[in-house]
C-alpha cells in the first residue's frame, strides 16, 4: 500500500488532488505532502467551471453557500457564443437537458424535424437555463426528476486562486499526516531499480521521497514530462489557438448568470462575471494574429477598468501519451490542455482526480490500474477535442485567413463521422463515458447552424401541425418559467449576506406528456 504519496505543484490540481486524499484518506496511515512555490504561483486564469465541480465539493463535505462566499462566486447557466456562426449571431449552450426525456425519440429530433417544416425557433429555447439566462435571473433545478424544472444545470464563476486556498484550509483541517512545502523544486530523482520517481530536492536542499507521486506543476510538467520523458500528442493542427491576453476589470454583472465567448477574426474572447469583478481574456492563434493585434482587441473588448497590467499566456493545445507513468500520474495543465473555450480545464482535473483515487493501487505492480487510467483520460481528453473543434467547424465564417483555414483543415477520424451521422441520419451518439452528452452536442450542433435533414421517422406520430403547435407551446411555457425566477441578484445578495436558506425553493413545472 502506498504509504507517502507526493504532489508537485499547488494550483487548482494540486490542491484539489490534495483535499480529494486528505478527504478520502483522513483517519488512515497514509501521509501527504504538497509542494508549491509562492514565488512561481500558479496559472492564475480558470475561473469559469462546469456543473460536475458541485459534486466534487459535496464529496468533499463542502457547503455550497460557504464555498460561493469564499471564491467570490456567480451562478453559471452556461456560455453565450457570439459571432461564432457568423459575425452578429449568438446563442447560449446551456446546461442541462435538451428540452426532455421523451418516449419515442430524443427531444432533437423533434425540434429538427420542425425546423425543416420551416418553424424557426432556435435551438437553445428549449433550455429553461437560456431563458433564466437572458434575464438575469436564477433559481436551483428542482431535484425531483418528474418536473420540468429539474431539466436544467448550474455551475460558478470563481476565483481559482480563492478556491486554491479554501482547499489548503480544508486540507489543514483534516485528520490525517499532511504537510505543506512551500519551495522550488530544483530536481526530481529516478529509482535505478524499478525505475519512476524516487524524491524530489528542493532549492533548499530538502529531500522529499515519496512512494507515489502526483504531478500538478502546470505547464512546467517537470515529473512526468520533463523527468519521465512522456511525449505530448499535439493537437495543434485541429486547435490552433496558442495564446491568451487576460486581465480581471473592475465591472460586475449580477445579470449575467453566464459567461461569453465572442468569437474573433483568429481566436475568441471571454467574458467571465465573478461577484466583486469580471474576468477578461482574448484567446488566439499566434499564427494569424500578432500580440499587438490581440493586445488591441482585449482592451477594445473589455468593459471598466483593468485591475492588473494583461499579461500573455501561451499554450498549445496537446495531452501526454500518457497520464501515468510508472509512479507517477499527472494531473491539470502538466497532464495536458486542449483550449479554454468550454471550460474543461478544472473537469479534467476532477476526472483524474477521481479515476485515481478509483483506480490507487494497493500493490508494487501498477500495469492494470496505468493502463485503465491512461486508456480512459485519452479517451476523455479526445472527446473534448472533438467537442472542441465542433464549435469552430460548424461556421459560416470566411472572413479571415484563420476561418477559412479552420473551415478547410482534416478533422480527426471521429469527428468526421460524429458530424455525418448527425448530418445524414440524424442522431447524436450518446457516448458511455466522456464529457459533453447528447444535449451538449445538439446545443452546439444546431446552434450554430448545423442541419439534418431527413424526415425523423420515430417522431411521425406527431402530424406536421400538431408537432409545429407543440413545439411552440412547449417554448412558451420554458419560458414562462424564466420569467417568473428571481434576479440571480436577489440570490447572491441573500448568499452574501447569510440569509440564503440552503435551498431557494424551484417552482414545480409538470413534465410535458404530449411527445411520450
Ligand atoms: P498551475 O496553476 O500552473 O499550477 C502549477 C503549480 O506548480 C503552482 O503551484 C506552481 O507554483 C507549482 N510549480 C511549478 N514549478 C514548480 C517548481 N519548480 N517548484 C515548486 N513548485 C512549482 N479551466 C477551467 O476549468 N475554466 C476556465 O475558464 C479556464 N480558463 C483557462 C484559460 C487559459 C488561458 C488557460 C491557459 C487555462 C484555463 N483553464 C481553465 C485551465 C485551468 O487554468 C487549469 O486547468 C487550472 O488552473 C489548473 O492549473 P494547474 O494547477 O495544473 O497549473
Amino acid at each position: 500500500m502506498i504509504k507517502h504519496l507526493v504532489i508537485a505543484g499547488g494550483g487548482t490540481a494540486g490542491w484539489m488532488c490534495a483535499a480529494a486524499f486528505c478527504r478520502l484518506f483522513s483517519k488512515s496511515e497514509l501521509k501527504i505532502t504538497l509542494i508549491e512555490s509562492e514565488e512561481i504561483g500558479s496559472v492564475g486564469v480558470g475561473e469559469a467551471t462546469i456543473p460536475h465541480l458541485r459534486y466534487f465539493n459535496e464529496k468533499l463535505g463542502i457547503n455550497e453557500h460557504d464555498f460561493m462566499r469564499e471564491t467570490n462566486a456567480t451562478f453559471k447557466l452556461g456560455i453565450e457564443f457570439a459571432d461564432w456562426k457568423q459575425v452578429g449571431h449568438s446563442y447560449i449552450h446551456p446546461f442541462g437537458a435538451f428540452g426532455f426525456e421523451t418516449a419515442h425519440a430524443p427531444f432533437y429530433k423533434y425540434w429538427a424535424r420542425s425546423q425543416n417544416l420551416g418553424l424557426d425557433i432556435p435551438a437553445d429555447q428549449f433550455s429553461i437555463a437560456t431563458h433564466m439566462a437572458k434575464l438575469g435571473r436564477f433559481t436551483y433545478p428542482s431535484k425531483d426528476y418528474n418536473q420540468l424544472a429539474s431539466t436544467f444545470s448550474y455551475a460558478f464563476h470563481i476565483d481559482a486562486s480563492k478556491y486554491a486556498l479554501l482547499l489548503r484550509k480544508f486540507c489543514e483541517g483534516q485528520q490525517i499526516n499532511f504537510t505543506r512545502v512551500d519551495a522550488k523544486i530544483e530536481a526530481v530523482q529516478t529509482s535505478q531499480t524499478y525505475g519512476g520517481i524516487e524524491s524530489i530536492t528542493t532549492t533548499q536542499g530538502e529531500k522529499i521521497e515519496g512512494d507515489f507521486f502526483v504531478d500538478c506543476t502546470g505547464f512546467r510538467s517537470l515529473l512526468l514530462g520533463k523527468t519521465l520523458k512522456v511525449n505530448p500528442v499535439d493537437l495543434s493542427k485541429y486547435l490552433p489557438c496558442n495564446s491568451a491576453i487576460a486581465a480581471p476589470s473592475d465591472e460586475t454583472h449580477p445579470d449575467m448568470p453566464y459567461s461569453r465567448a465572442s468569437a474573433h477574426t483568429a481566436g475568441w474572447q471571454w467574458k467571465i462575471p465573478l461577484r466583486h469583478r469580471t474576468g477578461n481574456g482574448c484567446v488566439y492563434s499566434s499564427e494569424y494574429m500578432s500580440d499587438e493585434q490581440a493586445l488591441e482587441h482585449f482592451q477594445k473588448k473589455a468593459e471598466g477598468n483593468l485591475l492588473a497590467e494583461p499579461r500573455i499566456i501561451r499554450f498549445k493545445a496537446q495531452h501526454l501519451e500518457q497520464s501515468w507513468k510508472d509512479n507517477c500520474v499527472a494531473i491539470g495543465l502538466s497532464s495536458g490542455f486542449l483550449e479554454p473555450l468550454e471550460s474543461t480545464g478544472i473537469h479534467l482535473i476532477q476526472t483524474a482526480i477521481m479515476k485515481l483515487t478509483e483506480l490507487l493501487p494497493s500493490h508494487g505492480n501498477y500495469e492494470v490500474e496505468r493502463n485503465e487510467f491512461n486508456m480512459q483520460m485519452k479517451d476523455e481528453y479526445e472527446k473534448i477535442r472533438d467537442f472542441l473543434i465542433l464549435h469552430y467547424r460548424i461556421t459560416e465564417r470566411d472572413d479571415s485567413e484563420f476561418w477559412r483555414y479552420i473551415t478547410s483543415m482534416p478533422l480527426p477520424d471521429s469527428l468526421k463521422q460524429r458530424i455525418g451521422l448527425i448530418k445524414e441520419a440524424g442522431v447524436i451518439d450518446t457516448y458511455q463515458h466522456g464529457l459533453f452528452l447528447e444535449a451538449s452536442w445538439a446545443y452546439v450542433y444546431f446552434g450554430q447552424g448545423g442541419k439534418a435533414e431527413i424526415d425523423f421517422h420515430e417522431t411521425l406520430h406527431l402530424n406536421n401541425e400538431d408537432l409545429k403547435l407543440q413545439i411552440s407551446n412547449f417554448k412558451n411555457e420554458l419560458s414562462n418559467f424564466g420569467n417568473q425566477a428571481p434576479p440571480q441578484k436577489n440570490l447572491l445578495d441573500s448568499i452574501y449576506s447569510k440569509s440564503a436558506p440552503e435551498h431557494w425553493p424551484s417552482a414545480a413545472l409538470s413534465l410535458y406528456g404530449v411527445f411520450s
